[in-house]
């Protein structure tokens, strides 16, 4: 199987092919049919980190933006939590690279930041972010939630792992269109983050490798 048999835009198989991958990941492999499926279904990810789940999740996304207009650009279509600000860039630079020939593709960071050096607006087609100040930018009318469609959830066990994050990643959920279709990735699957993923992410399908 090649990244050509997943139908993917070929302006995102150009922005894909400058990484130099020469096929799918496992983990590419058995979650983009499914992420990609139509209509769009919620998934539940194992996968530890190295593995390729950032491209997995980030071509989802790229595959179902619509930038056809100034104003949908401007408008955030889907937002990914990450546990770290380090992490968060991280995700941003493989959007950047994957998505390079999309014209109009704007990529907004909420990550906390000196007030001076945050947005007053997230004029843009992604976020990718830190639950607390996606939160907040929410609440302040900084970043405006109507249109997304996708919501993805990066290392959930980490998440988890950290005090309050995973509370602030419902309450960021709890402000967001309900019909977005949510992936939840994580490297590990104990009991606590099975449950909080099944909550999630409701009748989601589930990968593991
Ligand atoms: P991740 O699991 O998202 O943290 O990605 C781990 C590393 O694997 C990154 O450095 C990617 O550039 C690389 N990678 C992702 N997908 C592939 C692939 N299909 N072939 C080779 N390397 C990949």
């Amino acid at each position: 199987k090649s990244f050509e048999d997943l139908g993917l835009d070929p302006r995102i198989l150009k922005g894909l092919s400058t990484m130099n991958f020469r096929k799918p990941s496992k983990v590419q492999e058995r979650a983009l049919p499914l992420l990609m499926s139509n209509p769009p279904k919620n998934l539940v990810g194992q996968s530890q980190s190295g593995t390729g789940k950032t491209a997995a999740f980030v071509l989802n996304i790229l595959s179902r933006l619509d930038l056809s207009t100034e104003q949908l650009q401007m408008t955030p279509q889907a937002l990914i939590l990450a546990p770290t600000r380090e992490l968060a860039r991280q995700i941003v630079g493989v959007i950047q690279i994957m998505g390079q020939f999309l014209d109009g593709l704007i990529i907004g960071t909420a990550v906390p930041a000196d007030s001076n050096a945050r947005p007053s607006k997230m004029d843009c087609s992604v976020v990718v972010g830190t639950p607390g100040t996606v939160q907040d930018m929410i609440k302040k009318r900084i970043m405006n939630p109507i249109g997304l469609k996708v919501l993805v959830l990066d290392e959930a066990d980490n998440m988890l792992d950290q005090q309050g994050l995973g509370d602030q990643c419902i309450r960021a959920k709890a402000m967001i269109p309900r019909n977005v279709q949510i992936v939840l990735f994580s490297a590990t699957f104990p009991a606590h983050v099975y449950r909080y993923a099944g909550k999630f992410a409701p009748a989601a399908n589930e990968i593991t490798l």
